[in-house]
């Protein structure tokens, strides 16, 4: 389903005296089975605007189409239930939220409170520990015996067991070290690849973003300031540097940045024997 966005404006304590403006006029469309990276430094607005992208905080201003759902500040909760189960968020950290006495439960809770029957949503669960690349005695374990990365794995697999149709990641690899980084971003990949998963990543990475998305979001002030391809975003250094993104300087970097644009990058005097 396309998500769209139209002059949405957010007021965190509206009304109060501690009203402060999150979100100003952002427009931007997410199509349908795409990978979308949103972007931007910290306070830029990237964690507000993925709240309002399952209905979990409503626009005060401005309106978000997300498939057949409009919402806007006086839409009910009862209008967003159906947001809700399509738009699966995989927040930071999300192993904080287990909770259960096991794996297999804790992946068949979510399902299951919205009437899935339990030996269905058992099978999802199993199936989606394989997916994951868990091994199958993970079922039974307790989610706290688990490694680091193991739990982020069990956190996933509880959104997923959704079926969502579109996938928000909320900074997935924070705290994993780089071979734990790689593999749950290749998951994401796989999944959006071979599960046809509309992705949305919120990210530092700007080498996450310019691998993995097709669709960047630049964010700067509450604004989205910069909307377009790898290619469109990434080859306006100068544009980038006045939101304070400045392009890495890693030969790998540049070489992924100079084969997207088809010619060398200004500026960028790494070479690889640096
Ligand atoms: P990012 O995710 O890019 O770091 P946020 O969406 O968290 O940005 O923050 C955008 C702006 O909203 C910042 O100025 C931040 O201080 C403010 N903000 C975030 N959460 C709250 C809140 N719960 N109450 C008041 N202001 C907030």
């Amino acid at each position: 389903m396309d998500i769209s966005l139209q002059q949405v404006g957010y007021l965190y304590g509206k009304d109060t005296p501690f009203e402060k403006r999150a979100l100003q006029g952002v427009d931007a469309t997410i199509r349908s089975g795409s990978y979308a990276a949103i972007i931007g430094h910290t306070g830029s607005g990237k964690s507000t605007l993925l709240m309002h992208l399952n209905g979990l905080l409503k626009p005060s201003e401005g309106k978000i189409r997300i498939g057949d759902t409009v919402i806007s500040a006086d839409t009910k909760a009862k209008g967003l239930k159906d947001v809700r189960r399509h738009v699966g968020i995989v927040f930071q950290f999300p192993e904080h939220q287990l909770f259960e006495e096991t794996v297999e439960k804790d992946i068949m809770f979510g399902p299951m409170n919205f009437g899935v029957p339990e030996e269905e949503a058992r099978r999802r669960a199993h199936e989606l520990i394989e997916l994951l690349g868990l091994p199958p005695e993970v079922a039974q374990k307790s989610p706290f015996d688990l490694s680091g990365g193991q739990m982020r794995r069990v956190a996933i697999a509880g959104v997923l067991a959704f079926k969502p149709s579109v996938l928000v990641l909320d900074e997935p690899t924070a705290g994993l070290d780089p071979r734990g980084r790689q593999e749950i971003m290749e998951l994401f990949h796989r999944l959006h690849v071979e599960e046809g998963l509309t992705t949305i990543l919120v990210t530092h990475s700007m080498e996450d973003a310019a691998r993995y998305a097709e669709h960047i979001i630049v964010m700067h002030g509450g604004r989205s300031v910069m909307s377009g391809t790898p290619q469109d975003v990434f080859g306006d250094e100068d544009k980038l540097s006045t939101y304070r993104l400045g392009l890495p300087r890693s030969v790998k970097f540049q070489r992924d940045i100079e084969k997207l644009i088809g010619r060398p990058l200004p500026g960028l005097a790494l070479t690889e024997e640096q």
